[in-house]
């Protein structure tokens, strides 16, 4: 039996990989039924989102809609961007994998991708587009908290709200979130993305309670460092630029130590994509996945100790500690 699976934020990446591995399943349970390969519904790559998309042909794309049955469902922002995971593929789209526009900032997107997918039992749903911001919080701007947390939360919001109701009339399905381990723990300098992942951590466990009797398991896969364009692509400012200017110096050398902390943890922590796919395979292949998977052990003493000390002295202590080096304890070294 096949198993059909739509993921966010395909265009690099955990979901890239994600959707390359699922396509090509050796086992292949991601089987298709056989029918040629579509593009962004009906459109080749390299066709903007505003010709292509699940809307964009009506006639004979209809016509093929109703014989066409991928299990895999790519999902990306921008559909110019799908040839890097054709490469991926070989440059050769197996009859398993659809890719579809979908940003999860924009409502139409979601509906549109709804509606393609409608009338297929969607048994997966892997929330995974996510962006970065890092930085002193003086800096951060409006715009960007407000898009960070137009994509990390009410993304996913929004496309669960999209594919749940099928999900609860079948009684049974799963979600997939791409969370973080700063939705577990607070970062230094990651204030608001750690708030966005934190958001989605209580939206999660709030909505995995009301989704019990339904047989819809939803999973939280906490991703460490991992070596995507993740880091590269997030928004921050240069500790030397203009930006900063405005900022006390003491926060200014402490965000400099903590670049260093996370050029030399990368190094020596971050994960590759396909480590941590076999996360998200589990998530998808276990009977009764659990709530959170993480996806390495290097932080979990520093979870503990968030969790055995509630008042979070010990946790703040500890990080700072690991982060900036003992001895400061105000951080008061610029
Ligand atoms: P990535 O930057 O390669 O992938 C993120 C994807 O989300 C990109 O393809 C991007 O185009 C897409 N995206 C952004 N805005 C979108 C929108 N409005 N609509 C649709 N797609 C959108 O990085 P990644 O590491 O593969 O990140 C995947 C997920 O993993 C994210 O949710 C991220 O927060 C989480 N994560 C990553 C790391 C890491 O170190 N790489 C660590 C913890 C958690």
């Amino acid at each position: 039996e096949r198993t059909t699976v739509l993921i966010t934020g395909c265009s690099s990446g955990i979901g890239l990989g994600l959707a390359a591995r699922l396509a090509a399943d050796a086992a292949r349970r991601f089987k298709g039924n056989g029918a040629t390969r579509r593009w962004g519904g009906a459109a080749p790559p390299g066709v903007s989102p505003g010709q292509a998309g699940a809307g964009g042909r009506a006639g004979a794309g209809s016509a093929a809609r109703a014989v066409l049955s991928p299990a895999v469902f790519a999902t990306m922002r921008d559909l110019a961007k799908g040839e890097r995971l054709l490469e991926r593929l070989g440059g050769h789209c197996p009859d398993t994998l659809e890719v579809l526009q979908l940003d999860v900032t924009d409502p139409r997107s979601l509906a549109a991708a709804a509606q393609r997918v409608q009338g297929q039992r969607l048994d997966v749903l892997v929330c995974n587009a996510g962006v970065g911001l890092m930085g002193p919080l003086e800096t951060c701007s409006d715009q960007a908290m407000k898009s960070l947390f137009d994509v990390n939360l009410f993304g996913a919001v929004r496309t669960i709200q999209a594919f749940l109701p099928a999900m609860k009339r079948r009684r049974a399905g799963r979600i997939i979130v791409s969370s973080s381990i700063g939705g577990l723990q607070g970062l230094p300098f990651n204030s608001v993305y750690c708030a966005s992942k934190f958001a989605v951590e209580g939206l999660c466990e709030s909505l995995a309670i009301v989704l019990r009797p339904f047989n819809i398991h939803l999973t939280l896969v906490e991703c460490g460092p991992v070596n995507t364009s993740f880091l590269a692509n997030l928004q921050h400012p240069d500790p030397e630029g203009s930006e900063l200017q405005g900022l006390d110096a003491e926060t200014r050398g402490l965000y400099r130590r903590y670049l260093r902390h996370c050029q030399s943890l990368f190094c020596d922590a971050a994960q590759e994509v396909d480590e941590v796919l076999q996360v998200f395979l589990e998530a998808i292949g276990t009977p009764c996945p659990p709530l959170r998977c993480v996806t390495t052990q290097r932080f979990a003493p520093l979870w503990r100790l968030r969790l055995a000390s509630p008042d979070g002295s010990a946790y703040v202590g500890a990080m700072h500690d690991f982060v900036f080096g003992r001895g400061e304890a105000g951080g008061d070294q610029p």
